[in-house]
């Protein structure tokens, strides 16, 4: 595969050419933004420097990879949904499409959280492409191996810090009774500039099984204001596929929750170093 470097001035690890579908160069604004953040060093960096070796990976199991970028201006695509994301195969090789937020197109209140999206995004492509005869539905290698590890916590063993994390989108929400679909909205527009809060806030939706997010339960006492619901993490693959892809674009861009997250769930963390070992080497 034919790449070009752009921006990203990496040496012999050029971009592929599909992330400047149309002439858009988010990929490289992503990078610019990443470059500027405590957590980026050679080993965060894998998430852009693998990208040729991920696109070589998957086009060598039978997978088109088309890259789309859409509008992130207001922390939601055009679409409706919040996510950007892989959508797998329909059958066994097939096209995988990575939606990912266009930087060109997004304020820059919300430039460090569409670049952690991107990261995270990435991330669930490789993922895929390290699952060798992948299908859809499948389990990848690496969610296989952290499946088993995964801890289910109730919404009260959910620490301070998470909570603080969110505070201030917390208590606009209480104060304005949003429905669940406004709830989205109000805390993408909040948190713009909080980078990672929504991830780490996904990492203990996935830890108590999405039952406690705020849209969904009362209960959560302010605990999970971010998440993907019950409806999603039923499945423990998709605890593990979103711990993955969070825990990634979190050391990357907010380490300091990760050392927060490695004091509360020590075990966790260990098994999700060895996953991104299995990914990035
Ligand atoms: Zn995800």
């Amino acid at each position: 595969m034919g790449g070009r470097g752009g921006d990203s001035g990496y040496k012999g690890s050029s971009i592929p050419e599909q992330f400047y579908s149309n002439g858009n160069k988010s990929i490289d604004d992503a990078i610019s933004y990443a470059k500027g953040m405590d957590g980026y060093n050679s080993q965060t960096a894998k998430v852009f420097t693998t990208l040729s070796d991920t696109i070589e990976r998957l086009k060598a199991d039978g997978h088109e990879v088309e890259v789309e970028y859409v509008d992130f201006q207001n922390g939601e695509t055009a679409s409706g949904g919040y996510g950007v994301g892989i959508l797998a195969a329909q059958k066994e090789g097939g096209t995988i499409r990575a939606i990912l937020p266009d930087m060109s197109k997004t304020t820059d209140d919300f430039k460090p959280r569409a670049a952690s999206v991107m990261a995270h995004e990435l991330t669930h492509l490789r993922d895929l492409a390290m699952a060798k005869g992948h299908k859809l539905g499948d389990l990848t290698r690496a969610e296989q191996m952290l499946q088993s590890k995964i801890p289910s916590i109730s919404v009260d063993d959910v620490p301070k810090f998470v909570k603080d994390s969110f505070k201030h989108a917390s208590d606009e929400f209480k104060a304005k009774e949003k429905t669940s679909k406004d709830t989205f909205a109000l805390i993408d527009r909040i948190t713009g500039k909080q980078r990672g809060g929504d991830q780490i806030h996904d990492v203990y939706d996935a830890l108590t099984g999405g039952k406690y997010v705020n849209y969904q339960s009362k209960q959560s006492k302010g605990a999970i204001e971010w998440g993907h619901g019950t409806g999603y993490y039923i499945s423990k693959g998709n605890r593990a596929k979103e711990l993955i892809a969070n825990y990634s674009s979190l050391k990357m861009f907010r380490p300091d929750l990760v050392r927060q997250l490695r004091k509360d769930q020590p075990s966790l963390c260990k098994s999700l170093d060895q996953v991104m070992r299995e990914l990035y080497g």
